[in-house]
């Protein structure tokens, strides 16, 4: 963006309609509220600043850190399970990704927004979703009843390709058909793939990923880049490998040629849950994004929640666990302990490892940094007339991943006045530690300019004019990056196994970020930490 601010028109106050004229009115700087959760809390652990004298001393039975998808899950387990004595400390942002914020009464996520009907084999997460009602009915069956209110529905998604919006994300219209037919032959591939079983027995790609073979084939998989596989099987379509890559950055937050074939595959073939009431392979979705899974599990689990973050876990033998936290009060430290029989680790491996005493070495597991905007938008932008907007908006060629609107769900006879368009960018296309130092340091307007890379593509100089607020969320270890050769890792094999006084659960440990990822480390640390 050339200008050095961003700016909206604003009515000034008590201008009518009528009196809506260039003299009524006045350009108003728009300044981005910017968030960056956890940076604080990490800055203050890196520097290894002094701490006060702990003034509390806690004491409990299970202790979960952390307050993201894989710690609520735990907690959720542990409520059902008919266990109370446990507690949750937050860490520096609760509910982790699957965080979000208000404009007033309209909600938007700041992470995680939506969920794939979960399939059979999932069965964790069909649990879940029963237990706060998302399901109606036969969570075990092939196809459960869903509440119509979050099965995404129509118009679900488009794409501007070359100036012109099409239906869906995958380029088709305008695309030479020797395109077309490759397009074809990868999905072949991809039903023929969903079906693989390894020599193992089991199927090549599942949710849970820990479920998934093993065998020699899958490590081979593993082992090489997506790129270099869509390479090897002949796939050399722009618009496919445009597409692969858009979803590789949207899943993982890297392209084809950083994240491991069998990451890249997985993507494709480990999903496809079905429902009496939706197409298969639908999408879940909420205003807010997964915060209302968050919230509802929160409201399952019903647990102690305590502010503040663990900066030392300390296995201290029959004893237990010592657990030394800190909380930031303006800038200033407090200190407590807490004492449990046993820890679930639900924090994020790279904090973790600063953390936890004696934990075992994962290899270097790669970060990506992301970055959520949400624009409140006073009014809808006018539309190009081919396809009306869609719960999800992706712009062919750019830095960015789309937006998405967070009252798409809303069946309305007119739609609101006003409305959340939550853009998406992940920070792809440099080094990770290069993206972080750039965050850090990048002003308002830069992180606006390409926070709106894809908006002002699709609404040109118009969009300015539409937006009254914007809210920047800045995630600079978003998630792992599933790398050739991550399933191999023999030190998040160690964490995955672990079963003494300190558990480990965080989608980390499947070494990408997913919901049933997440939920399922939640869901074995809690049946863990259960069998005393
Ligand atoms: C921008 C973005 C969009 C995404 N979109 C989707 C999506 O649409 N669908 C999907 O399935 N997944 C999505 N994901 C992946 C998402 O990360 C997972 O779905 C899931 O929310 C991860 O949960 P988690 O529990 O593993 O970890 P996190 O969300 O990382 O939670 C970690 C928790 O640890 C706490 N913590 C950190 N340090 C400490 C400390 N020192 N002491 C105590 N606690 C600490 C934090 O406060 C937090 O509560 C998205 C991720 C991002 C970043």
């Amino acid at each position: 963006m050339l200008r050095r601010s961003f700016l909206a028109w604003a009515a000034a106050s008590g201008a009518t309609a009528a009196a809506s004229v260039a003299g009524y009115l006045r350009w108003q700087e728009i300044t981005p509220a910017v968030n960056a959760p956890g940076r604080e809390e990490g800055h203050f652990l890196r520097d290894r600043k002094p701490l006060p004298a702990p003034s509390q001393a806690l004491s409990t039975d299970v202790l979960i850190l952390g307050t993201g998808i894989a710690a609520l899950t735990a907690a959720w387990q542990l409520r059902k399970q008919g266990h109370d004595d446990f507690l949750m400390l937050d860490g520096p942002e609760p509910y982790g990704n699957a965080a979000g914020g208000h404009f007033g009464s309209l909600v938007y996520p700041t992470g995680a927004h939506y969920l794939p009907l979960p399939t059979e084999e999932c069965a964790h997460v069909r649990e879940l979703l029963a237990d706060l009602g998302v399901i109606q009915r036969g969570a075990t069956s092939r196809k459960p009843y869903y509440d119509e209110r979050f099965v995404l529905h129509a118009p679900e998604d488009r794409l501007l390709f070359n100036g012109v919006w099409q239906e869906g994300v995958l380029p088709h219209e305008g695309v030479p058909d020797a395109d077309l037919a490759e397009h074809k032959r990868f999905f072949a591939q991809v039903e023929v793939l969903r079906g693989a079983v390894g020599a193992d027995g089991r199927r090549r790609f599942t949710f849970p990923s820990e479920h998934s073979s093993t065998d020699a084939e899958s490590m081979q998989l593993d082992g090489m880049s997506f790129g270099t596989w869509l390479a090897q099987h002949g796939y050399r379509a722009p618009s496919l490998l445009w597409y692969m890559d858009y979803c590789c950055r949207d899943d993982y937050g890297a392209g084809v040629d950083a994240v491991s074939a069998w990451a890249g595959l997985h993507y494709f073939c480990g999903r496809g849950g079905e429902a009496e009431n939706a197409e298969p392979g639908s999408w879940l979705t909420w205003p807010e994004g997964l915060q209302a899974l968050a919230s509802g599990m929160e409201r399952l689990a019903r647990p102690k929640r305590l502010a503040g973050s663990a900066v030392r876990v300390h296995t201290d033998g029959a004893a237990g666990v010592e657990v030394l936290c800190f909380a930031l009060e303006r800038g200033v430290a407090r200190t407590f302990t807490i004492r449990a029989r046993r820890v679930i680790s639900a924090m994020p491996l790279h904090v973790a490892a600063r953390v936890v005493e004696n934990m075992p070495d994962v290899h270097k597991q790669i970060h990506a940094p992301w970055m959520v905007a949400n624009f409140l938008m006073k009014r809808f932008p006018r539309e190009l007339p081919e396809v009306p907007l869609s719960w999800d908006n992706v712009v062919h060629g750019t830095k960015g991943l789309g937006y998405v609107v967070s009252t798409h769900q809303d069946i309305r006879v007119a739609p609101p006045e006003k409305t959340v368009f939550t853009s998406y960018v992940a920070l792809a296309d440099r080094d990770p530690r290069e993206a972080r130092k750039w965050m850090t340091a990048a002003s308002g307007d830069e992180l606006l300019a390409l926070a709106s890379v894809d908006l002002k593509a699709a609404y040109g100089a118009q969009f300015e004019r539409c937006v009254e607020r914007v809210d920047i969320t800045l995630r600079g270890h978003a998630m792992a990056v599933p790398v050739p050769g991550f399933r191999g890792d023999a030190g998040l094999k160690a964490l995955r196994e672990m079963d003494g006084p300190v558990l480990f659960a965080h989608s980390d440990l499947s070494g990408f970020s997913v919901f049933e990822e997440a939920s399922w480390w939640g869901y074995r640390a809690a049946q863990r930490a259960l069998r005393g």
